[in-house]
């Protein structure tokens, strides 16, 4: 078989940059072998604003601008909803909280999102003494809908091999690679922390972040914004809402723990009145680099391996931007920008 691109990894960077070749008629297989699951347990929110220091987050105005659209394709593609757009609702912890809140809707990168105003909104089962920062133009992607019928569509048109990428049976040539019975003009890599087994992009400093959910049922909780206190609140529906995150610098492990679950009960409990109960447990690891910024780029020597990594705490916001950015600068040369680019390490 002879394609131009093989994809190792069909996570949302997978996703993103294999939407983009299909834009561009480039022909491509993809592998994925489920060892990593970042994508698919991930809240899905979009959000162009820090929550804890009210600050804005990098880039993300722009981002969204791409996101929103791509995400909107996707919507009409599979005739399915996973842009859920919502309202976000602070609880402020103290009155310089709340002061601080002010200050920062009047930046003009922030005032788009934040409401100048205290919402003093009573929400059963919620507890804010000090009432909420509200925020709008957020919502949250079914990211799991999302790559389940990606992955179907791509599996359908046997586009992707569910298997594992053998990095020992590349054999790379000055114009091409093979692998196995593939010929292709070029691979990209977007392995997530899967990255770390990988010998040929493994230099880069990846300081993976791990991440601990919960999806709780809480049949007296009324709820139709994402709360944010110690840890967010997001509902799904039907009294279902999901619980996250937990951030562990250490655990590299992909399995849900004990101190993971009860780190977001101890936090949910400090502003949630309801009974509530756990229906499930997830975790996965965020692959985030040190300087939290995205890694694209061609490899020093080989350079028909190129990657799309370091999507971080964000993926959401950034995988659209920077599939595009990569696609431009490995088939039109146009260069990638400088705090996106792999070149800096
Ligand atoms: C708990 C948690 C909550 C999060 N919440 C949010 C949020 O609310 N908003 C947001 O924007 N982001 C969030 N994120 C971050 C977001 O999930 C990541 O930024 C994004 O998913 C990373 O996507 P990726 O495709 O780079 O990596 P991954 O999702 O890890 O995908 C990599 C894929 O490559 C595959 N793979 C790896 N190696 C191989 C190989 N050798 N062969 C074949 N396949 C391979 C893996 O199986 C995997 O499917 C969260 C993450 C976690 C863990």
């Amino acid at each position: 078989m002879k394609v131009d691109y093989i994809i190792v990894g069909l996570g949302l960077a997978g996703l993103a940059f294999t939407k983009e070749l299909e834009k561009n008629n480039k022909t491509f297989i993809v592998f994925e072998n489920d060892s990593q699951n970042s994508s698919m347990v991930a809240g899905g929110v979009y959000n162009p604003v820090i929550l804890k220091r009210f600050t804005p987050v990098w880039e993300a105005a722009n981002q969204l601008k791409i996101a929103l659209p791509f995400y909107t394709e996707l919507e009409k593609k599979f005739n399915k909803k996973y842009n859920h757009s919502l309202d976000i609702y602070r609880i402020f912890k103290s009155i310089e909280e709340q002061n601080n809140w002010f200050v920062a809707a009047d930046n003009q990168q922030l005032s788009n999102y934040m409401i100048p105003k205290i919402e003093h909104t009573k929400i059963e089962g919620i507890v804010s003494n000090f009432g909420f920062g509200k925020l709008i133009n957020t919502g949250w992607i079914d990211t799991k809908s999302l790559l389940n019928d990606y992955r179907n569509y791509l599996f359908n048109k046997k586009q992707l091999l569910k298997e594992d990428f053998n990095y020992s049976d590349l054999k790379i040539d000055k114009n091409s690679v093979n692998y196995k019975t593939i010929k292709s003009s070029k691979v990209v890599f977007c392995e997530g922390f899967g990255i770390k087994k990988n010998p040929f992009f493994n230099y880069v400093p990846m300081q993976e972040a791990k991440g601990e959910l919960l999806i709780i049922y809480a049949p007296n909780l009324n709820v139709e914004a994402l709360i944010k206190a110690a840890v967010f609140v997001l509902p799904l529906g039907n009294n279902y809402y999901k619980v996250g995150a937990t951030f562990n610098w250490k655990d590299k492990t992909l399995e849900p723990t004990e101190a993971g679950k009860n780190e977001l009960v101890e936090k949910l409990n400090t502003f949630i009145n309801t009974s509530y109960k756990i229906v499930e447990h997830l975790a996965g690891i965020r692959p985030t680099v040190n300087d939290r910024r995205p890694l694209l780029g061609k490899h020093p020597t080989h350079s028909n391996l190129a990657v799309l990594n370091g999507l971080g705490t964000r993926g959401v916001m950034i995988a659209p931007t920077a599939a595009k950015q990569l696609y431009n600068y490995l088939e039109n040369k146009i260069e990638i920008d400088k705090e996106y680019s792999i070149l800096r390490f």
